[in-house]
């Protein structure tokens, strides 16, 4: 095979490893953030039950002091009993007794459903907050498995875009350029097989001339429809003929 070909070939090899990695490290900052929302859903969910029963405890103070303030009222009503003169005023004294009996009951009523309710969102928290650490703890490791796996990439990918600088320095620059022009409009593939006749970037159908220049290989062939560098890999053509679907590895 031409040399120069086999060079190619091996640059588009670490092309499509700087392209998985890239792949790797642009996802992960978003794969981070999904993790976090996740977190920050049930830290929400858990924030707003503590609420709930924040608000609860408040109103029951303020009902506590409703009732205190109604006592207060009702001691100061007794007292003007024994100032009292006539039927009228001691009726209008019992109506006002009766009023405030009225509204400590109603404060009662209404503090005991508090409770009832405060004990029932009670029961409900410490789940939220076992399901909260939960994913507290998951994030974190997850987070932590992320970035290391992001620094070891972005390490593995400086190691490679070495490796791809020094077989550039090996090719000629006109075939580079060549080659980086058809990578970014052929979705990373430049270099493909030639198989039952056909460019594997595109599958055009070659003619056999090309495909006999292809196979000798002294020369770069190039696909008269895509543009891709072509190649030839003697087993792959007699596997693929034999067993379609049963390709070896290398
Ligand atoms: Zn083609």
């Amino acid at each position: 095979m031409n040399a120069e070909l086999q060079k190619l070939i091996e640059l588009q090899a670490i092309d499509r490893e700087v392209l998985d990695f890239d792949r790797i490290l642009g996802a992960a900052p978003n794969q981070i953030k999904a993790g976090q929302a996740e977190m920050d859903a049930v830290k929400k969910e858990l924030d707003q039950a503590r609420e709930v029963i924040a608000g609860m405890q408040k109103s029951n103070k303020q009902l506590e002091a409703d009732v205190q303030a109604e006592n207060d009222h009702m001691a100061k009503i007794k007292t003007k009993l024994t100032a009292v003169k006539t039927n009228k005023e001691y009726s209008a004294i019992l109506a006002e007794v009766e009023s405030v009996k009225e509204k400590v009951s109603a404060c009662e009523d209404k503090e005991l459903e508090i409770m009832e309710l405060l004990e029932e969102k009670s029961s409900e928290l410490p789940a939220i907050e076992s399901r909260f650490k939960e994913e507290e703890k998951n994030f974190k490791e997850y987070k932590a498995k992320k970035e290391a796996e992001y620094e070891r990439v972005k390490g593995e990918l400086e190691v490679v875009k070495g490796r791809r600088q020094a077989i550039l320095e090996t090719i000629e620059p006109k075939r580079v350029v060549l080659y980086d022009k058809i990578l970014k409009r052929n979705d990373g593939l430049a270099v493909v097989e030639v198989r039952e006749s056909m460019c594997q970037g595109c599958f055009h159908r070659l003619r056999p001339q090309v495909i006999i220049d292809v196979k000798v290989g002294e020369e770069i062939v190039e696909c008269s429809h895509c543009y891709r560098f072509l190649y030839w890999v003697e087993e792959s053509e007699t596997e693929d003929q034999a067993a379609p679907n049963q390709r070896s590895a290398g």
